[in-house]
């Protein structure tokens, strides 16, 4: 399940540890499931176990720091500079961290006696799906964090990420639960404990990949859940947001209190939640997903995937977006199309298109940025990204000047609107050097506050002051041999020499010069003036950084007074630049827009696959389109030999449906689709060993699923089911699954086979039809067209495609030998022939087998085609037959 937490820890006394130690152990004692990191000095410290635990993960020293009664008390540190860094190390293995800082300078303690230990608090628990460092979190991937809730009424989930605002939450059931898991891929789930015990569920959330946080029965209970969700958005009910069934409220409740024991009271800057509706979005389930590469690679990666393919957008942001819309496929073809309409409206405006990208890409983070701030985890670097943010956001509404604009487009030019006033606050407070922290001092803009540049000067350029006012006092005095001067006895003082010094003991200048010594040529003095300037010059370092802070929390303050709306122009940027990045794709590669509507129609003319076409470009190879439609024949048989291109083929349609819903445009010529409510796609060859589970097992484990769950709208495309198991048992379970499939789910559905014999089937069924990707033989070779084309054509080929592959030419003419003695016959003629074949010489047995059935010199000799030699040719032929002989 999840990852160790933190490493049990025994019982240790506070009442027999030294003073820090016994701290240390409260604070420990308030988070076992956490490693500790206390603050002391510039290092985050562990002992015990978690430091045994913290060094082995981290690769650092492991020490000792005295005893605790007569054990050792192992230690390890990380330097406070670099926490971010061991940080992500830490929840990237599944560790959960307490951060523990000084809540007091020590100078503070020390003052309440010698013995005195400085105040401690954890400010924050660091876990993997609350986090909002930049360095923590990837910046075109969601961070979710998920709650699954079962009450009475049923079953919910609710997520959200911590820095995108908006929580959301939708019935579920656990048949479904995996599927739903899948698509909103949590980094942490959080369950009632009760839970833990569930060994099914357990298995299915541990498959998720994602740590699993168990709460209390308080944090789930419906009663207090609602109560903290109407504290947590003041509001006195939460039916403003939407109907939220008593699930909803349960999950939403686990969330908000999860923020509240992680961020210690602070709160992130959370949008009102949404519901969704059970069929809002098109149903994958995991399978699927990693099947049709949508997000990531079938090993994981992003190169290679859908995703990667499709994603022009400019920011972060929209990157998120995007992927969650092709994660989350919407199913109400009204919904598809106010999509489609923003998409569009870019496609036919290259000119505009090509400013507003210009812009997004001067857009940073702001959601991100917000959060960070709203957790108070925020620094001068956050500020300046809003500013930048919001300035790009005002250009951005200016340039979405449509005279009629499509909805989306219109709804996300008035979020952008009006945020002028807090941009030139930004950007008049802030310098152009920034650093990470406001602690760090020096962000704030020269000029932007007299008394700031007043103490920066004085820190900066004592001696600059100094002579200001060293010039001033010779002005005054008329003794232009005045100096100021400094020790460190005295400090800043006035200087003049034996000469002059006798007028500056006697009134009406010894009013203002106080003696301070006499040296052998000169007397020293000092002024009120000076002293003065003297302790502001020695605090001016200290209190500018502190006017500093304060003006960063006055900033801070006036960002998050406007952060409901800076939510709204952070997701509107997001939405115009997955709109005008969808529009860019569809310029760039000749894309269409797909018509979907409420039917059972699915006509795709001229399709292509969108990642293999790509692909296939970059090496200048064109991609065969072929056409689809599963309008009035619902179910296609998908005939050809191996590396013919059925997967593609069957891959291609399902990402289309995908692409279209998703609201963007599709690699077709045309595409009309009655919306798919279900998408499955299996594969027959699979293998999950990381499950224990063979191929087989997993084909038909997969297959069930879908047979069980397919309805009327879903679309499925099954590849080879039935390879993993023997010919015949192969044959009849696929032969089965295209009855189930036809008579049953009546789905739209695409079967690629092997086996010619579900032809047959195929002609018998109405409503099924059978294609086949044609291959034509030349010169004895195997050639690929990838052309889709009506009726079962050819063979199977699997020996031609095996010498292409280079199979030894001893095991090809076997093959051929053993393939031709089971085609002669039927069923049993065909066992007699094998028999035969086995007595006559046991493959790969006798040594002899190994030889060539046939020469070399004969195989060259068949393959020549006398009539195509030129004369040269032929001597040349001639030369090769001879050195085969050797
Ligand atoms: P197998 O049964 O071995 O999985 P297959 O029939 O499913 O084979 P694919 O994997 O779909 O074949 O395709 C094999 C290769 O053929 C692809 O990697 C691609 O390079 C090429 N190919 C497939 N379809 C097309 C097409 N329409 N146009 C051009 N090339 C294609």
């Amino acid at each position: 399940m999840t990852r160790p937490l933190s490493p049990a820890a025994p019982f240790r006394d506070p009442a027999i540890a030294s003073p820090a130690m016994a701290q240390y152990l409260e604070l420990k004692a308030e988070h076992p499931h956490a490693l500790l990191f206390y603050r002391m000095g510039d290092f985050y410290e562990m002992f015990f176990e978690d430091a045994v635990a913290a060094s082995a993960a981290l690769d650092i020293a492991l020490t000792k720091r005295g005893k605790h009664g007569e054990e050792d008390i192992a230690m390890c540190g990380v330097p406070v500079v670099q926490a971010e860094r061991y940080l992500l190390e830490l929840t990237r293995k599944g560790f959960v961290v307490a951060v523990c800082e000084q809540m007091e300078d020590p100078a503070e303690a020390k003052k309440r006696g010698a013995k005195s230990v400085v105040r401690r608090e954890v400010v924050r628990v660091v876990t993997p799906g609350t986090i909002t460092e930049d360095a923590l979190l990837e910046a075109r991937a969601s961070n979710h964090l998920a709650a699954y809730a079962e009450t009475g009424a049923g079953a919910a989930l609710a997520w959200m990420d911590i820095s995108a605002g908006a929580p959301l939450a939708r019935p579920t059931r656990r048949q479904r639960l995996g599927a739903d898991l899948a698509r909103i891929a949590p980094r942490e789930i959080l369950i009632p404990e009760r839970l833990l015990d569930d060994a099914a569920l357990m298995e299915l959330l541990t498959e998720t990949g994602a740590r699993v946080a168990p709460l209390g029965p308080a944090s789930f209970e419906p009663g207090s859940a609602e109560r903290r969700l109407k504290e947590l958005y003041g509001v006195t009910t939460l039916e403003g947001f939407g109907a939220f069934a008593q699930p909803e409220i349960s999950a939403l409740g686990a969330l908000a209190d999860y923020l509240a024991i992680t961020q210690k009271g602070r709160a992130p800057v959370l949008a009102p939640p949404r519901r969704e509706a059970e069929n809002a979005a098109m149903r994958l389930d995991a399978a699927t997903r990693r099947n049709l590469e949508i997000l990531t690679n079938l090993s994981g990666q992003r190169a290679g995937g859908l995703l990667d393919a499709v994603d022009r957008s400019r920011t972060g942001a929209g990157g998120r977006l995007l992927a969650e819309r092709l994660a989350a496929p919407l199913t109400d073809p009204e919904a598809i199309s106010a999509r489609l309409d923003a998409v569009s409206a870019f496609v036919e405006n290259d000119a505009l298109r090509g400013e507003i990208r210009n812009y997004l890409g001067a857009a940073p983070d702001m959601a991100r940025a917000l959060a960070r701030l709203s957790l108070e985890r925020g620094g001068p670097r956050d500020l300046a990204a809003l500013r930048d943010g919001l300035e790009a956001a005002a250009v951005l509404a200016d340039a979405l000047s449509f005279s009629d604009p499509p909805a989306e487009i219109a709804r996300a030019r008035a979020a952008l609107t009006d945020h002028e006033a807090l941009a030139e606050l930004l950007k008049g407070a802030l310098g152009p050097d920034l650093p990470l922290a406001a602690r760090d001092g020096g962000f704030v803009a020269a000029h932007w506050r007299p008394e700031l540049d007043q103490l920066r000067r004085l820190a900066e350029d004592a001696r600059g002051v100094m002579r200001d006012l060293e010039g001033k006092l010779k002005a005054e005095t008329g003794v232009s041999s005045l100096k100021i001067k400094y020790n460190g006895v005295l400090g800043y003082h006035v200087e003049v020499t034996s000469a002059h010094a006798e007028r500056f003991l006697k009134p009406p200048l010894a009013e203002r010069f106080i003696h301070r010594q006499t040296t052998a040529n000169a007397s020293r003095f000092t002024t009120t003036e000076l002293a003065d300037l003297d302790s502001k010059i020695s605090r001016a370092g200290a209190e500018a950084v502190a006017m500093e802070l304060a003006i960063f929390a006055e900033l801070s303050a006036a960002v998050l007074a406007e952060a409901p709306r800076i939510s709204a122009a952070a997701a509107a940027l997001a939405e115009i630049d997955v709109a005008s990045g969808l529009a860019e794709l569809a310029r760039a590669e000749g894309w269409t827009r797909p018509l979907v509507e409420d039917s059972d129609a699915f006509e795709i003319e001229a399709g292509r696959h969108p990642v293999v076409d790509q692909a296939l470009r970059r090496e200048n190879v064109p991609f065969v389109a072929n056409s689809c439609d599963l309008s009035a024949d619902r179910l296609w048989l998908v005939l050809g030999p191996n590396m013919a291109g059925k997967s593609t083929f069957l891959r291609q349609n399902a990402l289309i449906a995908l692409l279209a819903q998703a609201g963007s445009y599709v690699p077709a010529a045309s595409a009309r689709i009655g919306a798919v409510d279900q998408l499955f796609s299996r594969i027959g060859a699979a293998d999950d060993l990381a499950r224990g589970r063979s191929t087989f097992m997993v084909e038909m484990v997969e297959t069930a699923a879908i047979l069980n769950q397919a309805g009327p709208k879903a679309l499925v495309i099954l590849d080879e089911i039935g390879r993993g198991t023997a010919t015949f048992d192969g044959l009849s379970i696929a032969w089965a699954t295209v009855e189930h499939l036809h008579a049953v789910n009546r789905c739209r559905a695409l079967f690629a086979t092997h086996y010619h014999e579900l032809a047959a089937l195929a002609k018998k069924l109405e409503g099924a039809k059978t294609v086949s990707l044609k291959v034509s033989e030349w010169k004895g070779d195997l050639v690929f067209l990838h052309e889709v084309a009506e009726g079962a054509k050819g063979r199977s080929y699997g020996v031609q495609v095996a010498r292409k592959a280079g199979l030894p030419a001893a095991a090809l003419s076997r093959a051929e030998e053993v393939l031709a003695a089971l085609e002669k016959g039927d069923g049993e003629g065909a066992k007699r022939r094998l028999k035969a074949l086995a007595e006559d010489l046991p493959l790969f047995v006798a040594a002899e087998t190994a030889r060539p059935r046939t020469s070399a010199v004969e195989e060259a000799l068949k393959a020549l085609d006398v009539d195509a030699l030129s004369p040269r040719e032929a001597l040349d032929q001639l030369y090769l037959l001879k050195s085969l002989l050797n």
